[in-house]
């Protein structure tokens, strides 16, 4: 209460903050006067002039300092161009059509380009004209030199807008870029080389990728900085997508998955569920018929568990007597004190499905089922207890604790694994429906996105569960990929130095913008007062019958010639509403994921008199709907929502797509009780009652502002949950990213390096007294061992007696070692021709980091999906993975400088030279062979790669000199962590010396 007086009298914290831009919005419009007297050369030479200043300046923070200085300035002279533009019908072609400049920005909209500037989210309503307002501060921002980015939700929208509004820049004297799907390279360098550059954010996000995993000269790059860029559709980029992280990937070698062995048996275990529940649902219709509608709603709370989408059950769930009993069974259970009960229950089914969770689980009866001799294959033994038993065994000794151990972690890694692909499949059964989350097109399974409808081609489900749908259609099972390089969105634009977003709806999620992105955000008001009604909602018992009403009110409207917008939240409903239009005769275009390519045009036509368009969600956003002739006097657009969707958002951008500028527009959101949103987090129950109250006959509707509101409840309550999701993989992708940055900065600095022998000496320098460490900082120093090490790793013929390691102190044999490796290494290179020296060593070093680093990403993977296992362990999966990553990036650091080391004297530029420096190399055999402490297992020299030849080790006998294990071309392939292990053993190589920690 005292907060809203407040608000009264102070206005609200938006309010107040865009009234103090208000005099710099007049400052922009007087120096628009001034401007006007100008001669366009005087106007472009502005631009020129500043970008030469700023350059001069020391850094980045002067830089900004001074572009706040001459903002208003700068904005009116784009301000100016595009009067300029207007006042002499500039014509161009934008996309192949024809198009007449006819904008000169608003006062919102300047207001819009500061906030932008300002690295702040500009929401502004569909309509307002967001393409415009952002050449205001790319304009500014690109004075820098540095470049400015715009992101798109889509390669047409990157051009269309690159063209459109590259008519202001080219006039203003800078250069707009694009960046299109299909360019090669080169073109992709000269468009981020330009002052602007368009393109969307996954073009981006991949070639960031592409740029920092792949290229291995800086010629390679595509990419010159991360300056400033301004994120359309902010909201669907940073929120919707931010659980699909881009990942550039390769076939794994063998596949490892057993989906197919399994289908069958889950197919039966499937209907035979299916059966049980619809038996028990026939038990619980008589329960209801006697009059005991608790035993009822038990039996039904069993059904929901056992196969949530029942067809009877959601029959039941619309009689709100029954509805009531069901929850009521349903709450009751989900108590403390009844958690053994629960347990009990879920035992009486085969297996059980959370809906809200995306969970399946086996029960005791389900496990019987698929494998009668041992239900306990697809239990995970515990570990923990398992090897104190094995440490608490006093007949074992040491060595044959530890194989057991390491037996018991195999079978528990089989196991693990078989209980993955069965739950994986179980959701493919129960919980993936084809149609509606996937599409199944030329035998591959193809994700359609949840909020726009969309085919997503190419993108797969992960974790084995897009396998798993490809086992249930009976379509090719896809190999497993390797991650090659990965990054979330959200992680891309965080390198931004500034970040800027704009989008018609943003408000419902301005505290996740300003927690996790520190972007904050400022609504903007319109150009003209918002002419839209939106009216309550109507809410009824059934989806049938909300149907009915929902194509009743289209028909009315196309009665009267209004044009009527049809939203819906998937593509299954999209088709529903066009097959029941088709019987009433009501011509209409639908817009969805199977028509996208004439989408813009299709959306443009929405406006005209007596059109009905049908669309998911957000189909078609981005582009406007210009209202026909007449329309206006009709209402203009009329929006019909035929669900509320989960989050509000989605619901405000369909209320946006009318009513722009000003225009006349109403809408309406439609509701039924067996909608998802409703049966999953309804407030439902409330409604039951007051529907009751009511004495709702068939057909009838619910029609209430309170209705609204319990609506709204249901939706926040959905949208809190889904917020801590995204939250959680965030930070859980937080530990990735800067184990990123650390590899990708380095990798860089090798890239740009000018003597990239530092960087090896670096190297040399860490690693070497490390490794010394190991061996001599020990109970019993390893001499032996550490001489062994060094003639493997280095041609140096180094002997025990020679070296007299026991003389110095560690750290002093450190350096010895180093002074010796260095010496060998710079006579090495004396042979070889310097240019191709320098590519030889930035080769060694990248290989390795970029080997390796796809390696560490894999085991990653792994490890995030084993840290949940623990979470049953009463342990936060988060600093389980937190603290393990850590040691995992520890020791991939490690490793990486080892094998730089390891591949340092076996890498030659050039056959001859280093034949030459063979010559030089003191005498060695190839007979004795130090003790070693697994220095060099089997598994360690299969995978190294031959960067540039294997050379040739060998010499004469002699005596008291140890061998150099420099091998003759390496008789081991590189192996594939799911291929069998060189050492022999049998196992697969991940699970043998492959094993990550
Ligand atoms: P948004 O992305 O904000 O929904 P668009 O950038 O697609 O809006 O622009 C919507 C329409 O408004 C476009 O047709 C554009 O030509 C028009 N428009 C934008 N700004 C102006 C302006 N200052 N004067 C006239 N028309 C404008």
């Amino acid at each position: 209460m005292v907060t809203w007086i407040l608000k009264k009298i102070l206005g609200s914290k938006n309010q107040r903050e865009l009234r103090r831009l208000g005099p710099i919005v007049r400052r922009i419009n007087e120096f628009d006067e001034q401007f006007k007297s100008l001669s366009d050369d005087a106007l472009r030479a502005k631009t020129a002039a500043w970008a030469e200043e700023v350059a001069k300046l020391p850094d980045l923070e002067a830089q900004w300092q001074r572009l706040e200085e001459i903002l208003p300035e700068a904005f009116a002279v784009v301000k100016n161009a595009a009067r300029r533009l207007k006042d002499r019908h500039h014509a161009f072609t934008v996309c192949d059509q024809p198009m007449t400049w006819d904008m000169v920005h608003f006062d919102v909209q300047l207001l819009g380009g500061i906030v932008l500037h300002r690295g702040r989210i500009a929401e502004m309503a569909t309509g307002e004209g967001k393409t415009l307002v952002a050449t205001l501060p790319l304009y500014l921002n690109a004075l820098t030199g540095r470049g400015a980015h715009l992101v798109t939700v889509n390669d047409y929208l990157a051009r269309r807008d690159a063209e459109w509004m590259g008519q202001l820049y080219t006039f203003l004297g800078l250069s707009v870029g694009c960046i299109q799907h299909d360019q090669e390279p080169d073109v992709r360098r000269q468009q981020y080389a330009c002052d602007i550059t368009y393109g969307t954010n996954s073009e981006f996000g991949f070639d960031y990728l592409r740029d920092n995993g792949m290229a291995t000269t800086r010629e390679q790059q595509v990419q010159r900085g991360y300056h400033y860029a301004i994120v359309d559709e902010v909201d669907s980029i940073l929120i919707d997508e931010a659980r699909t992280p881009l990942i550039i990937s390769g076939p794994t070698t063998i596949s490892t998955h057993q989906y197919d062995k399994w289908k069958p048996l889950i197919e039966q275990l499937v209907r035979k569920q299916n059966m049980l529940c619809n038996r028990l649902a026939s038990e619980a219709a008589a329960k209801f018929e006697e009059g005991d509608a608790e035993t009822g709603g038990r039996l039904m709370f069993k059904v929901k568990l056992g196969q949530p989408r029942n067809k009877q059950l959601l029959r039941m769930m619309e009689d709100p007597e029954k509805r009531r009993a069901i929850d009521k069974a349903e709450l009751s259970f989900y108590q403390d004190t009844r958690k053994e009960e629960l347990f009990q229950l879920k035992e009486e089914l085969f297996f059980t499905i959370d809906e809200k969770s995306n969970e399946a689980d086996l029960s005791e009866q389900g496990r019987v089922f698929l494998n009668p001799d041992d239900p306990n294959a697809f239990v995970l033994p515990d570990l923990i207890n398992e090897f104190t038993e094995i440490d608490l065994d006093q007949s074992l000794s040491d060595e044959e604790k530890d194989k057991k151990k390491a037996e018991r972690q195999q079978h528990c890694d089989t196991q693990a694994e078989r209980i993955h692909n069965i739950a994986q499949l179980l959701r493919a059964y129960c919980v993936f429906e084809k149609d509606v989350q996937y599409v199944v097109e030329e035998n591959k399974v193809v994700i359609v996105d949840e909020f726009t409808g969309r085919k997503m081609p190419g993108r797969r489900w992960s974790d084995g569960l897009h396998q798993a749908v490809e086992a249930k259609e009976g379509v090719q099972i896809d190999r497993e990929t390797q991650t090659l390089a990965t990054i979330t969105i959200q992680n891309y634009f965080r390198l931004y130095q500034k970040l800027a977003g704009m989008t018609g709806t943003a408000e419902t999620e301005a505290a996740e913008f300003h927690d996790i992105y520190k972007l904050d955000v400022n609504v903007i008001p319109t150009n003209r007062p918002v002419a839209r009604k939106d009216h309550n909602d109507r809410i009824y018992k059934t989806r049938r019958e909300k149907y009915n009403a929902v194509i009743n009110e289209i028909k009315d409207s196309h009665a009267r010639q209004q044009p009527v917008l049809v939203g819906t939240v998937s593509v299954e409903a999209s088709e529903l509403l066009s097959r029941m239009l088709k019987r009433e005769k009501i011509p209409h275009n639908v817009l969805n994921a199977k028509f996208h390519m004439q989408e813009a045009e299709i959306v443009a036509r929405a406006g005209q008199p007596g059109t009905v368009t049908i669309s998911t969600n957000m189909a078609g956003r981005g582009t406007d709907i210009k209202l026909g002739p007449g329309v206006p006097n009709l209402g203009g657009l009329h929006v019909v929502g035929t669900e509320r969707h989960e989050a509000r958002r989605i619901d405000r951008q369909l209320r946006g797509r009318c009513a722009r500028q000003g225009d006349p527009g109403s809408s309406r959101f439609y509701v039924s009780f067996e909608d998802d949103l409703m049966r999953n987090f309804g407030a439902a129950d409330r409604m039951t009652k007051i529907m009751e109250r009511f004495g709702l006959e068939e057909g009838q509707e619910l029609e209430h502002r309170w209705l609204n509101k319990s609506v709204e409840t249901a939706q926040k309550r959905v949208e809190q949950r889904n917020y801590m999701i995204r939250k959680r993989t965030l930070d859980f992708d937080d530990v990735m990213n800067m184990q990123r940055e650390v590899v990708y900065t380095w990798r860089n600095e090798v890239i740009d390096s000018e003597e990239p022998r530092t960087h090896i000496y670096e190297v040399i320098d860490e690693a070497v007294p490390a490794k010394v460490k190991e061996f001599l900082e020990i109970d019993e120093p390893n001499f032996a061992g550490l001489v062994h090490w060094v003639n493997t790793t280095f041609p140096l013929g180094v002997t025990k007696e020679k070296a007299q390691f026991e003389t110095r102190a560690v750290e002093e044999n450190a350096q010895f070692l180093i002074a010796k490796i260095k010496d060998a290494y710079e006579r090495k290179s004396s042979h070889e021709e310097p240019t191709a020296v320098k590519s030889l060593e930035r080769y060694i070093i990248l290989n390795a980091i970029d080997r390796l680093w796809q390696e560490h990403l894999y085991a990653m993977d792994a490890l995030r999906e084993g840290v949940y296992l623990r979470g049953y362990a009463q342990k936060d999966p988060l600093i389980e993975y937190k603290t393990e990553a850590y040691d995992m990036f520890v020791e991939l650091m490690m490793n990486i400088k080892n094998e730089v080391l390891h591949n340092l004297f076996r890498s030659t530029s050039n056959l001859q030279a280093f034949e030459n420096f063979l010559a030089t190399l003191p005498q060695f055999l190839l007979r004795e062979h130090a003790p070693t402490a697994g220095a060099d297992s089997p598994a360690a020299r299969a995978r190294q790669p031959q960067p540039a030849m294997a050379m040739a080790g060998g010499g004469e006998d002699g005596e008291g000199e140890v061998a150099i294990d420099l091998p003759a071309r390496r008789s081991l392939p590189k192996v594939g962590r799911n291929e069998p292990c060189p050492c022999g053993s049998g196992k697969k190589y991940k699970n043998c010396c492959g094993r990550v920690a």
